[in-house]
């Protein structure tokens, strides 16, 4: 049997050191995390034209959203918060076009971090614009320059007899963070099914789908060594089989 194609979208990258040579690509744990799964990684660049977007769309047959830049607030009805980070209207409407096609055609997705919260706006849904300055109760969610990729941040309680709790097959779970936004108001069509201890929406899932699901941690850098992280792109892959 071919193996399945799974479309990985780009971030839109300047590197600090030759700025003026932009360029696509993504974090080599997602690519490795698919491929382990069994299934061939297309990495989809940011084309701002929908004829060959849906090309590619046309070739994949499932979708892994990654983590990157902020959603424009725009795409949510809000004005732009001082504290809301780097943005991208090219990705934003990459993956806004990606995620209308894939739910019409039900083909399955996984999203990961900005993945959970492009794919909450896309449905309707809106987001914490900087969870330190608009949830101060919160824990720390933005580990990014104290922990390791695979460090564990924090727990998430997992929601029982959801396809969360099937696949990593605990209701606590330890997950790592590096994120400062995250889902506020969650979009009709997914429901909510794994929380931090503080509150903030860990994951969600969409009902009645072949597979949706949406996680705010990164099982990719963990997915290398822990069979709970790895089972989400297994899940992704068999869904697509
Ligand atoms: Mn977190």
């Amino acid at each position: 049997m071919t193996p399945p194609t799974i479309g990985v979208v780009c971030m839109d990258d300047r590197p600090k050191l030759d700025p003026h040579a932009p360029r696509y690509g993504q974090n080599q744990s997602y690519v490795h995390a698919v491929a382990r799964a069994g299934a061939a990684p297309l990495l989809i660049p940011l084309l701002a034209g929908e004829a060959l977007l849906r090309a590619l769309y046309d070739r994949i047959d499932g979708l892994l959203l990654p983590g990157g830049e902020d959603v424009h607030p725009n795409q949510y009805g809000e004005p732009v918060h001082d504290r809301c980070g780097k943005i991208s209207d090219l990705r934003d409407g990459v993956e806004l076009a990606l995620i209308q096609w894939a739910m019409a055609d039900h083909k399955p997705l996984l999203a990961i971090c900005r993945g959970i919260q492009v794919l909450n706006v896309a449905l309707g849904g809106s987001l914490y614009q900087d969870i330190q300055a608009q949830v101060p109760q919160a824990g720390e969610h933005n580990c990014h320059a104290s922990h390791a990729r695979n460090q564990v941040a924090h727990d998430v309680a997992v929601a029982a007899d959801s396809r969360l709790a099937y696949l990593v097959g605990t209701d606590r779970l330890p997950v790592n963070s590096f994120h400062h936004q995250a889902v506020k108001d969650v979009a009709l069509g997914l429901v909510i099914t794994a929380r931090a201890p503080d509150g903030i929406v860990e994951a969600v899932e969409g009902d009645g789908r072949p597979f949706l699901l949406g996680v705010q941690w990164h099982p990719e850098e963990m997915a290398a060594d822990d069979v709970r992280a790895q089972r989400l792109f297994d899940a992704l892959v068999e869904a697509c089989q």
